[in-house]
């Protein structure tokens, strides 16, 4: 819902200042599906609301099945573009949303299929928002709560940044949604400007980067924008990131077969994330076939994990959720089929 456009309205409608409150109780809190679900509300007063949005997404479609434990949803914008937005359900009761911030991406990693869709708009703060509550609506059908949130669905939030920003607010302030900061994740391919402003004015969101690849040579291969941003800046970045935050930083790294997962990339990767000592954590993605590249086989997985584990760096394997969905990391692609 836009604010800003609701609060024009009551002050047309001059209607007392509490029914701001009351509405986004009923939109954050409450997760009510409409304005005519208001029913403290005068009915004229919900009428004269209507011509605005509750919520800026038409929710098209949900897949396979709300039983699963891991759900897609395909939003449809107003400007009819779909987006996706997948919640992951936890066995330990955690809940995640995977939430996306641009329709498409403009930087073109080569394992990704957002990134093969290319650039088509930022999605403002509401839209992005609105994801969350959607998500939540499903899973209170469930009895069941919003626990974490990760900016890893379609988009590079860091290019997409004022908005972006702004709904970190919306998303942790108590009168909107009102989540803890240590419960929301952004990832990014390394947009520099974006880890400077996390660390300035939200420094306690926790980021990831797709770091992907241990060399400049190999990483500007697969992802293009490390020729904008090379490693060593973005080293600088995150070793400047650590300074002021002290919070350990997520190192995600797609492993593709024969392309950056032998030994020598290992040992490369041990050199460059050592020096982060506890501060790093290294998760190792399976890669879901988008086309482009083989995913390494369980074998080769293992010992490029161990090699790295006995070097006394903090890593983990991520367990793949949605793989058949197409609901997994890198295959969002947003059309509107299954
Ligand atoms: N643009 C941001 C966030 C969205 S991508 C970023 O790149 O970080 C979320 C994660 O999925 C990233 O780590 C991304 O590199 C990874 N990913 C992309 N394509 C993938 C694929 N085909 N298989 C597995 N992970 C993939
Ligand atoms: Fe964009 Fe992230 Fe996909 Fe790269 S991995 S194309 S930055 S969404």
């Amino acid at each position: 819902m836009n604010h800003q456009n609701f609060e024009a309205k009551l002050n047309e409608l001059k209607a007392p200042k509490y029914r701001f409150q009351q509405a986004m109780r009923a939109y954050y809190k409450d997760f009510l599906g409409s304005w005519d679900d208001i029913s403290t509300w005068p009915k004229d007063l919900r009428l004269e609301c209507r011509s605005l949005a509750w919520s800026p997404l038409k929710l098209a479609e949900t897949s396979p099945d709300l039983e699963f434990s891991s759900i897609k949803l395909l939003l449809e914008t107003e400007d009819r573009h779909f987006i996706e937005t997948v919640i992951i359900r936890h066995q330990d009761g955690r809940n995640t949303v995977c939430i996306s911030s641009q329709v498409g991406c403009a930087m073109g990693c080569g394992f990704c299929a957002t990134g093969t869709l290319g650039f088509t708009r930022n999605l403002s703060a509401e839209e992005i928002v609105d994801q969350v509550i959607q998500a939540a609506r499903i899973l209170n059908q469930q009895e069941a709560k919003v626990t974490n949130i990760v900016f890893m669905g379609m988009g590079e939030p860091f290019n997409n940044p004022d908005n972006v920003f702004e709904t970190l607010r919306l998303l942790m302030h108590p009168d909107y949604f009102g989540l803890g900061a240590r419960h929301i994740s952004i990832s990014t391919c390394g947009i520099i400007p974006g880890i400077q402003r996390l660390a300035k004015e939200a420094p306690q969101v926790n980021l990831a980067i797709s770091l992907h690849a241990p060399d400049q040579l190999l990483r500007a291969q697969i992802m293009p924008v490390a020729k904008a941003y090379s490693l060593d800046k973005l080293m600088d970045a995150v070793k400047d990131y650590l300074k002021r935050t002290n919070r350990k930083v997520m190192f995600e790294y797609v492993m593709l077969n024969g392309v950056n997962d032998g030994l020598e990339q290992a040992e490369k990767l041990v050199k460059l994330l050592g020096p982060l000592k506890q501060l790093a954590h290294i998760n190792l993605i399976k890669y879901h076939d988008t086309g482009t590249f083989k995913a390494t086989d369980e074998k080769r997985r293992r010992e490029f994990f161990e090699h790295i584990r006995k070097n006394g760096l903090s890593i983990t394997q991520r367990v793949s959720f949605g793989e058949q969905i197409k609901a997994a990391c890198g295959q969002l692609a947003g059309k509107n089929q299954s």
